[in-house]
């Protein structure tokens, strides 16, 4: 007898969730299980900033998804999505046959939101993924190893694109990484120019003002240069030209600046606002039934009507909502709708500071720091419950 087909695309926070909730909740003949990724490994997405600094390893921020998942119970393809094929049913990969299924999840994250600045994708940089935060990392060492030979102000010059929360964690991990990588190729420290530009009127835009006001001035204590309400028209080869033509000469320059859906979703023919789809309470497209769509690849509005930011706390309370979810729908059963639990957010400013907001409580320094830290454990104690945690996790 044949049983439904669950494809799901994308081993991030929320394909990955989905993946082990079906994997709790299933037997093995009631449903075929297929998930695929376009590496052999899940990137955790809220560290990249740490190995796109230098301030860790990469292999900190991924994991085997062989480890996490049962296989015996999770078919795992290591293949990259080329084609949605909603019509058809069926999802088009680069290196396979195209996959047949019942019920299709969504779970293929993002990409650069450029806004329309020119040159921005040719000449910035991105914190994306592993491969690359490895180029940003390299890059940065290399500009700073031939400012000892050339001279140029611009080698030791880094502009960061975006003040929002991407933005800031990973100024803070820079400003952490400095004295070391100065010492390394013998440059002083004062030398070296960190310019966070932004085009709104604050940094962190939504968070707290007083929160706002303790990051600006750590990280100004440090050497930052904030330029606030100053929008990037281009990027190029020599650095970024401001709204205003004012150009700042910077040899590395690394936009986080926002974010869209990914482009197969779009190109799929699912109505998308950016890239991103408007699901509905069971986090189904609008007009395909069969197929859920969570992460930022999806848009879930709170009760004023006001877009949730995409994160990886919407990401995984979605999958784990969705893993049940579809196990009851192939028992015959009901869906329930999901509703978003915001359960706070904490900024990192380098290892040892932070800012946050957890229930109705405000953090910063040390503490916000640790809970930053206790939020990471969470995520691999979620994936691979305490003993990944003593494997992976450190405070
Ligand atoms: P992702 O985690 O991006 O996973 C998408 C997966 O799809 C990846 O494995 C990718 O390889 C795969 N994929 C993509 N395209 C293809 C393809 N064509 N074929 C096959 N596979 C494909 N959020 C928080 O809640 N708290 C934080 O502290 C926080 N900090 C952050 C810090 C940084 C530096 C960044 C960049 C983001 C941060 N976020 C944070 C946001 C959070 O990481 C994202 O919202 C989250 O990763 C989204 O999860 P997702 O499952 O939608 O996608």
């Amino acid at each position: 007898m044949s049983v439904p087909k669950i494809v799901i695309l994308g081993a991030g926070y929320g394909g990955l969730m989905t993946a082990k909730g079906l994997q709790k909740e299933l037997n093995h003949n009631e449903a075929e299980v297929t998930l695929v990724n376009q590496h052999s490994y899940h990137y955790i997405t809220t560290k990249l900033h740490e190995p796109a600094a230098g301030t860790s390893h990469h292999d900190h921020a991924r994991l085997s998804i062989a480890s996490v998942i049962n296989t015996n119970k999770i078919n795992f393809i290591q293949d990259r999505v080329t084609a949605i094929k909603l019509n058809e049913k069926e999802v088009h990969l680069e290196n396979r046959e195209p996959l047949k299924y019942d019920y299709l999840v969504i779970g293929l994250g993002s990409a650069p939101e450029t806004f329309g600045i020119k040159g921005l994708l040719e000449n910035a940089f991105f914190i994306r993924n592993i491969d690359s935060v490895r180029m940003i990392r390299e890059h940065m060492e290399y500009m700073f190893a031939r400012y000892q030979n050339e001279k140029k102000e611009e080698l030791i010059t880094i502009v960061v694109g975006g003040a929002g929360f991407t933005g800031i964690e990973y100024v803070g991990e820079l400003v952490d990484r400095m004295p070391e990588l100065c010492r390394e190729y013998d440059i002083p420290l004062e030398k070296v120019r960190i310019i966070n530009v932004e085009a709104a009127p604050t940094v962190l835009p939504g968070f707290d003002k007083e929160l706002v006001d303790y990051a600006v001035k750590y990280l100004e204590s440090k050497g930052v240069e904030f330029l606030i309400s100053t929008p990037i028209e281009e990027c190029t080869e020599k650095g970024v030209i401001l709204k205003g033509g004012k150009e700042i000469k910077a040899a590395t320059v690394v936009w986080t600046g926002g974010v869209r859906g990914n482009k197969l979703v779009e190109e799929s023919g699912i109505e998308t606002m950016r890239g991103r789809v408007k699901v509905d309470e069971y986090l189904r497209a609008p007009g395909y039934d069969h197929v859920f769509v969570v992460g930022d690849s999806s848009l879930v509005f709170n009760e004023e009507e006001r877009p949730y930011p995409p994160t990886a706390q919407m990401a995984t309370q979605q999958g784990q909502h969705l893993g049940k979810n579809l196990a009851a729908l192939i028992r015959g059963g009901e869906m329930k709708p999901f509703k978003y639990m915001p359960k706070g957010t904490v900024a990192s400013l380098g290892r040892k500071e932070a800012i946050g907001v957890v229930g109705d409580k405000k953090y910063v320094g040390g503490m916000a720091a640790f809970l930053k830290k206790v939020i990471d454990l969470r995520w691999l104690f979620l994936l691979g419950g305490v003993s990944l945690v003593l494997r992976k996790g450190k405070l």
